[in-house]
């Protein structure tokens, strides 16, 4: 039998941004290649697949495509989708790695005609380089100026016709200029449990592993509607299906991983139930500020503003007051307490 401090739980399993135990190419070999291999966002990839279509009939290269969402959710995924469907080459970035404007001319002058440049994270690209980025989005002209002071010049030069797709999880952190700037801006949402079930015995088949239906479904459950989530965890209870049953993941096997992975039957870690019962016992339900909490729980505040709070409020367990957090009369039955009935708080709490 394993035990539980056989397996290492030092990273957060249920971390929507890739791990180290992911290994370099977890991501790269379960990404579906092609539009119709992606599963769910069917409004997305219809939108998609009109524009890409409506581009390729007109011989032009495709509009700028600004995709935002939580992070696992497939933007990445798609960026490369688009360029398969155009039949281009990808160049692939993110914000933090573009430092001075001479790395984005090095980027942008090296595509070839209709090639997609992908930009992951792109709120976080400094004015500097964005000021470099409209006039290539816009006109596809680089005003490049050289030296300083009197003696600088400033020339302009011509560029390849060039598809940008931009990432983000933040889409309120980009600059208007910037974001005008994209014709096809598009949201990706959580996936519901059935689709995730359908991206797991996807990956399943790519990975070899042998999982039923029932077991998927209940990994799918638990995985906070997140394909890159939903995948870790298939790994992970391939593992208890080789030592703890056959080989093969179903209901039960997939039930006992997950219990031992602490995560719950709703997708709730360790972390999201500290949180809420720190906001509970501590602070009598809230509210408390976001700050406060982190430091009494030892976590960083992003991490749990990015993290934990989106699931807990989607799942209708936390509220952002003005005045701080509250939990919900949902998360204390959750989580086996009784609500209290406090005065003021009775839409929180009935
Ligand atoms: P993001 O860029 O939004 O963080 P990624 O595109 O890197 O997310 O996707 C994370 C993982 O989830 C990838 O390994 C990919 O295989 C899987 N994935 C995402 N969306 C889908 C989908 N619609 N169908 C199948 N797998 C998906």
């Amino acid at each position: 039998m394993l035990e539980q401090s056989d397996i290492e739980f030092e990273e957060r399993i249920v971390s929507r941004e890739p791990i180290e135990s992911d290994g370099d190419d977890f991501d790269y070999s379960l990404r579906p290649k092609a539009l119709n291999e992606y599963i769910g966002q069917d409004k997305v990839k219809e939108n998609l697949g009109i524009y890409i279509k409506a581009a390729l009939n007109r011989n032009e290269s495709l509009d700028h495509v600004l995709l935002y969402g939580p992070p696992g959710l497939g933007k990445t995924t798609l960026a490369s989708i688009i360029a398969h469907e155009m039949g281009v080459n990808i160049r692939t970035t993110a914000g933090p790695a573009i430092e001075k404007p001479g790395d984005l001319v090095a980027l942008i002058t090296n595509l070839n005609e209709g090639d997609v440049l992908f930009i992951d994270e792109i709120h976080r690209l400094s004015r500097a380089i964005e000021e470099v980025l409209y006039p290539a989005m816009e006109d596809f002209k680089l005003d490049i100026i050289i030296g300083k002071g009197p003696s600088a010049r400033s020339f302009s030069m011509n560029l390849n016709r060039f598809t940008l797709v931009g990432a983000t999880t933040r889409a309120g952190q980009l600059t208007a200029p910037l974001r005008d700037r994209f014709g096809i801006v598009q949201r990706l949402e959580l996936y519901t449990p059935e689709q995730l079930c359908d991206i797991i015995l996807r990956s399943a088949v790519i990975l070899g592993i042998a999982c039923d239906k029932s077991g998927a479904m209940e990994i799918a459950g638990r995985s906070r509607g997140t394909p890159r989530i939903a995948n870790r965890l298939l790994r992970r209870a391939r593992d208890f299906a080789e030592v703890m049953g056959g080989g093969k993941i179903t209901k039960e096997i997939a039930s006992i991983a997950l219990d031992r992975m602490e995560i719950d039957k709703l997708g709730l870690d360790s972390l999201d139930k500290r949180l809420l019962e720190m906001l509970i016992k501590g602070y009598n339900g809230g509210p408390a500020g976001l700050e406060t909490l982190a430091a009494a729980i030892g976590e960083e505040a992003v991490t749990l503003e990015d993290v934990c709070e989106p699931f807990l409020m989607q799942l209708g367990f936390l509220a952002r007051t003005p005045r701080g957090r509250c939990v919900t009369a949902l998360a204390y039955r959750h989580l086996g307490y009784e609500p209290p009935s406090v005065e003021g708080q009775t839409s929180l709490f009935s």
